[in-house]
């Protein structure tokens, strides 16, 4: 955890941050160790607080070893006389706060509670971009998660037939993560069949999974935090003609962008790898959402693979970024087609982390 405090301490000084109270549960557990859910974080140049309550003081002090624990308590001790009386002893002036999460109402009361010295200033993804470029440890969390996840789906696609029901497939499918080891699944798994698989994120029903008509499943594994998201688009008999159509022009933008990406393109270059082809064929129209996203301890992070809005600027993919490519196409009417592996960007290009099978 130090060389992270130590990178987002050498991000504070260059954004002239002086100290940065972090309320993200993700941030706080990338930072300090701690996976509670109530604490937050004050970092300074040279100090690291945790703030938490009494339900979590021992986990704490275990978790994070190398921060100074404050202990919450309501009514007496709350967050906001805690954090007026650190700021006194650290002798700040202003605290930067994580503006995508803190709530109003909770900024109200650190403002009652901070004496009139004290700014409170609004921060921007300082943690969250720090987040995008993995480490050697999260690397190789995100690698078991995805292997658990892909085999997985590989043992449950055996046992499906045309009256499993889309929930069935579900239920099944976390049993068998649960059952491998994963801590959880990372978001409630998607099966969707038939004109169901047209929305991108189907909710599974009662409806038996049929054949000769699209299925997709969307899945991931949680290991040590650390999410697993693999699509597949599956089909059980024989697939028609204008099934293999569209699959093969979602496979053909997944494959282009897979071996287009690489370390100094923007995110909307690498999502106009598919894009374009899947314009080109005719259905851009049908693929409404972006490329891909980022993976770590949140499902959906930094940095977002998509069309970049008029005027704004686009992050560049670097060397250690965990990232998905989800090319689809959805049909109303009819259902959809999306294909998604997670990859590692290398100094080369990026490395394809999911293993499991496709449909060729
Ligand atoms: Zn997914
Ligand atoms: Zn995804």
């Amino acid at each position: 955890m130090q060389h992270r405090l130590a990178r987002l301490r050498a991000a504070m000084a260059e954004q002239q941050v002086t100290a940065l109270l972090v309320g993200s549960a993700a941030n706080r557990r990338y930072l300090s160790g701690f996976n509670g859910s109530y604490g937050w974080l004050l970092i300074t140049p040279d100090s690291a607080l945790l703030f938490t309550d009494v339900r979590y003081t021992i986990q704490a002090a275990r978790q994070a070893p190398n921060f100074t624990l404050r202990q919450v308590s309501n009514p007496d001790r709350p967050l906001p006389t805690l954090l007026a009386e650190s700021a006194a002893e650290l002798g700040l002036s202003a605290i930067s706060c994580e503006a995508a999460h803190l709530s109003l109402a909770a900024y109200q009361q650190l403002r009652q509670g901070l004496s009139e010295g004290v700014e409170l200033k609004p921060s921007e993804g300082l943690v969250e971009t720090l987040r995008e470029t993995k480490d050697a440890s999260e690397i190789a969390s995100l690698r078991h998660a995805i292997a658990l996840t892909d085999r997985a789906l590989v043992s449950v696609i055996e046992q499906l037939t045309p009256q499993t029901t889309e929930r069935e497939v579900a239920w099944m499918l976390e049993v068998a993560m649960r059952t491998a080891g994963a801590e959880a699944v990372s978001f409630p798994i998607i099966v969707a069949a038939g004109p169901n698989s047209a929305l991108p994120h189907a909710q599974p029903g009662d409806a038996a999974i049929g054949q000769g008509r699209p299925i997709v499943i969307d899945m991931g594994a949680r290991v040590d935090g650390y999410h697993g998201d693999l699509t597949r688009t599956i089909l059980l008999g024989e697939p028609d003609a204008r099934f293999w159509e569209i699959y093969h022009i979602v496979l053909s933008a997944q494959r282009r962008a897979i071996r287009g990406i690489g370390p100094g393109m923007p995110v909307h270059a690498a999502d106009a790898l598919a894009r374009d082809l899947i314009t080109e064929a005719g259905y851009g129209a049908h693929f409404g959402h972006g490329l891909g996203h980022g993976v770590g301890l949140e499902i959906h992070e930094g940095p977002g693979l998509r069309r970049a809005a008029a005027g704004s600027s686009s992050t560049l993919l670097r060397p250690g970024m965990v990232v998905s490519v989800e090319p689809g196409i959805y049909l109303e009417g009819w259902g959809g087609v999306r294909i998604e592996d997670l990859v590692l960007i290398t100094e080369q290009g990026c490395e394809v982390l999911s293993q499991a099978p496709k449909l060729a």
